[in-house]
């Protein structure tokens, strides 16, 4: 359990070459140390996105000798002492002993989720081309490795836009604190709890999708399964290294319960993969569990940057005009542009919008929100480049000329999937209506804010 920040992002003094490339990369400016030296990292202003994994390119290949030797620096990193990759100077600590022994313990029902960009890279990691879409290989690989119940994040999306949308929907007609900020990305909600504590009551009250699903496997799953919630062992396969820091919050807990017990990243779930000697391009094509692994096209948007926005908007338009929106294609939020801006026309409701990709690009609008001179209702921010699909735990991209390939063929695999979809909207999806007649009772509803909704505060390290 953290209450403070912690070092999941580690670098190793004796891969670092000090180039720092990795401080370029870094949003919040967290990598101290002098050109040539190696690195070290401010933990308290780091948020935890990874880019610098990403990025860095020192590494030790299995042929060469340090003063700790490679099995020594694999146990410290928890990835697998058979592997055979180079490893990096910059990395997270993992959460793979959790998952191995979980998945051993035969008294442990254990429930995956897996978030929307890992279904667009996992599959690099095996020699398949960049950007692959292949969600039926990726619940065949689960259901091979031995988890109970295969369920997805996208799901819990789905229900972050009933949430989410519903509260935006209340604060423009009820008065509420506007702009309001999207809160799925868990980088950009610490940066906000540690740069700009006073504008923490714009963050939307909703937990992010991962923690939603969390919180609904071990209470409407577990009725579901007829398992005991102290049984269930809740395993989260994400894109971010911030998701781990996320999980581990005192405040992702419900009725003594955290949400999610342990999260791999997408780079993790691939080491698994390849530990158990599991070919995953020949895997045949499964489907996901019900009643928690179905989704929309809407859900699975949210792994591009624009993608909440375009959710939102497809709901909350049609929440406000009770008519169907006339294209739920939302060119306008999508690109790569650092700044989005926008305006729906619902009704007689005009909704301005903003979509945000990287920190750094976010900085000037929150100053202008501290004047008082915001003139928009809802903003999505994501720390990554592109979204999620570029996240600091996705696969690595060797070639820095493969980077930008990468990037757009996931997007482009991500908008394909939207379309492929039989429901494109959130609130279209059967199990989430389900959910809410048999379970929830309504969006913002007393259950439903007892389960999904939760706190942000002030952190430690304030500029
Ligand atoms: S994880 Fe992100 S915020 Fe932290 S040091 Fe690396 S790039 Fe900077
Ligand atoms: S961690 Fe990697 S990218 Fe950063 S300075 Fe060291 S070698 Fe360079």
């Amino acid at each position: 359990m953290v209450d403070k920040d912690t070092d999941i992002i580690k670098i190793d003094a004796e891969l670092c070459t000090g180039c720092r490339r990795c401080a370029e990369v870094c949003p919040v400016d967290a990598i101290e140390g002098k050109q040539g030296t190696p690195q070290f990292i401010n933990v308290e202003k780091c948020v935890m996105c990874g880019q610098c994994i990403q990025i860095c390119s020192a590494y030790a290949s299995i042929f060469e000798e340090y003063r700790t030797s490679r099995e020594d620096k694999l146990r410290e990193r928890n990835m697998p002492v058979t592997l055979e990759e180079p490893i990096f100077a910059a990395y997270n600590i993992g959460d793979l002993p959790k998952v191995k022994e979980a998945l051993t313990n035969t008294e442990a029902f254990t429930m995956v989720q897996c978030a929307p960009a890992v279904r667009v890279a996992i599959a690099e990691e095996f020699g398949m081309p960049l950007g692959s879409l292949a969600p039926g290989k990726l619940a065949a690989a689960l259901r091979q490795l031995g988890f109970n119940r295969i369920y997805d994040t996208n799901f819990a999306a789905d229900l972050t836009i009933m949430e989410e949308g519903s509260e935006l929907v209340q604060r423009i007609t009820e008065g509420g604190l506007l702009p309001m900020f999207t809160s799925c990305c868990p980088a950009w909600v610490k940066f906000v709890e540690q740069e700009y504590p006073e504008l923490i009551p714009h963050l939307s009250s909703c937990k992010s999708p991962q923690q939603m699903a969390g919180t609904m496997f071990k209470t409407y799953g577990a009725q579901a399964d007829g398992v005991e919630p102290d049984n269930i062992y809740s395993v989260a396969i994400m894109p971010c290294t911030c998701k781990k820091f996320e999980s581990q919050r005192p405040e992702m807990n419900t009725d003594g319960y955290q949400n999610v017990d342990a999260v791999l990243t997408t780079r993790e779930l691939a080491y698994l993969i390849k530990e158990a000697g599991i070919d995953f391009s020949s895997l045949p094509e499964e489907d996901f569990d019900k009643p928690l692994g179905m989704y929309s096209g809407a859900g699975h948007l949210f792994c591009a940057t624009g993608g909440v926005m375009e959710a939102a908007i497809r709901t909350a338009y049609e929440l406000i005009t009770n008519e169907p929106i006339p294209n739920v294609n939302i060119q306008y939020v999508r690109g790569s542009q650092g700044v989005r801006r926008g305006v729906v026309h619902a009704g007689d409701v005009k909704v301005k919008t903003v979509v945000v990709s990287g920190l750094k690009n976010v900085v000037p609008i929150l100053e202008e929100i501290k004047k008082g001179n915001a003139d928009f209702h809802f903003m999505e921010v994501m720390t990554c480049p592109v979204g999620c699909v570029s996240g600091g735990g996705q696969p690595k991209v060797l070639l820095p000329k493969d980077t930008e390939i990468a990037y757009k063929n996931r997007i482009s695999s991500t908008y394909r999937h939207d379309e492929e979809q039989t429901y494109r909207k959130s609130h279209e999806n059967p199990e989430i209506k389900a959910i809410y007649k048999n379970f929830l009772g309504e969006p913002l509803g007393h259950k439903s804010h007892h389960l999904l909704h939760t706190e942000y505060k002030q952190r430690g390290y304030c500029k």
